[in-house]
């Protein structure tokens, strides 16, 4: 074979050690550990930042597949054989014109990640935990979830061949638990929110071996959810926005994408400059905003929370010190959304840009127009709003405008029963 025609040789993943995000311990990389050995705050995963930056440039990426190995020197899998893929990631960054206008926003970009495999941005981070985890030699996967997580995280364990179980509250939608099932998890569940959930799969950690994959409580989720912040970023020529606004439960996708750009500073990759990340979150649990507005630097736990976005449905975050950071440091702020605005969000999406998001990502839209509206956002910063799943599991929350026409009986009936409909409204704010 002429070398030329050689396949490039996959690309090393620059890991070297784990180290505790609050007191700085530090643990070797190759043991698969959950939390700080010395203190139960969140371990990151830190990477040769220099070596990785000598591979990992702009013309390098050029000819790389749109997963989230693309950016496989700052993930942790080192043997290529163990990087998982369905193909998680490179999803679309897209204008959105009339939304732009609705809001007043100058300029309105909307990360598609509901074009994930299972339908969610959840599918990077679980794509890079259980791949790690397979890696370092996990026999059973396990995990608390609202839905999302689960399905993800199930689909992967698929795909590796590894047992997964899934703790759900009882009234999750039923077609998430299906997928689960469907995956081949074992689907617990629990009567109780996502942190009861939580201590069932820690007892059987505990007790029967599992490795617990929970958001924050092991150092490799976040690091699939920090492909977001790389593929903004080369998205937009390697330059970042204004400003991000993201629905936070757990806040991994905050976090994550807060350590890309400090990593991809520090390889030269961008600038100092960082967007304002504003994270949302819903009026009946909103621990995060509260702690922001309260000026705290931990949030304490949100009692009774309720809310349909069943990713903010999360009312105590062992992250919340590193979300509220990210936010004071960047000059972002937290805002909530009522049910009413989430569904508006979702309406105005579908209808105005032909897009079909989950009510979380209906709540980042109603932010947009919320903050915009009161003055917080202004009108010349380039905003980034992630709709961060599909809406095609909630498709119960987009009947409306329901027309019942007569039955025509031949297709001349049917043509003049729809000459007798009104003309839609054209779509102007
Ligand atoms: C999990 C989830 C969120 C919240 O993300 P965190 O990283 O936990 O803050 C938002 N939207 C959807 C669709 C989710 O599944």
């Amino acid at each position: 074979m002429n070398a030329l025609m050689t396949p490039p040789p996959h690309p090393r993943s620059a890991l070297s050690h784990l180290e505790c995000t609050a007191c700085g311990t530090l643990f070797p990389a190759s043991v698969l550990i959950g939390t700080c050995q010395q203190c139960g705050k969140v371990l990151a995963a830190r990477y040769d930042l220099a070596s990785a930056a000598r591979e990992l440039t702009p013309a390098m990426l050029a000819g790389r597949d749109w997963t989230i190995w693309r950016y496989a020197e700052v993930l942790p899998v080192l043997d290529p054989r163990f990087r998982l893929s369905l193909g998680e990631g490179g999803t679309p960054l897209r204008e959105a014109p009339w939304l732009g206008r609705y809001a007043g926003l100058d300029r309105l970009l909307l990360k598609d990640e509901g074009c994930n495999p299972t339908g969610s941005f959840k599918a990077r981070g679980l794509c890079a935990a259980v791949a790690r985890a397979w890696e370092l030699g996990a026999r059973v996967v396990a995990l608390p979830s609202a839905g999302n997580a689960g399905v993800a995280a199930a689909a992967y364990a698929a795909r590796a061949g590894l047992p997964a179980v899934v703790a759900m509250p009882r009234d999750t939608p039923e077609p998430l638990k299906a997928a689960c099932q469907g995956f081949g998890a074992v689907v617990l569940l629990v009567d109780g929110l996502i942190d009861d959930c939580g201590r069932v799969i820690r007892a059987g950690a505990a007790t029967r071996g599992w490795f617990d994959l929970s958001t924050l409580r092991e150092p490799y989720r976040v690091e699939g959810k920090k492909t977001m912040g790389f593929e903004l970023a080369e998205q937009l020529g390697w330059r970042l926005p204004d400003a991000i606004i993201f629905p936070t439960g757990g806040g991994t996708g905050i976090a994550g994408m807060w350590k890309a750009f400090a990593e991809m500073e520090a390889m030269g990759l961008i600038t100092a400059k960082r967007p304002r990340m504003i994270i949302v979150q819903a009026e009946g649990c909103a621990p995060l905003a509260r702690a922001y507005r309260e000026g705290l630097n931990h949030a304490t736990r949100w009692e009774n929370a309720q809310t349909g976005a069943a990713g903010l449905h999360v009312p105590a975050a062992i992250g919340d010190y590193l979300i509220l950071a990210a936010i004071r440091a960047s000059g972002g702020t937290a805002v909530t959304v009522s049910k009413a605005e989430i569904l508006e969000g979702m309406h105005l999406a579908a209808k105005g840009e032909g897009m079909l998001i989950s009510p979380e990502s209906g709540a980042a839209v109603a932010a947009a127009i919320k903050l915009r509206a009161s003055g917080a956002l202004a009108a010349d910063e380039e905003t980034v709003v992630f709709c961060t799943g599909s809406g095609l599991t909630h498709t119960n929350l987009f009947a409306a405008d329901e027309t019942v026409l007569p039955r025509p009986t031949s297709d001349e009936e049917a043509r003049a029963i729809v000459q007798t409909l009104p003309a839609l409204p054209p779509f102007d704010a």
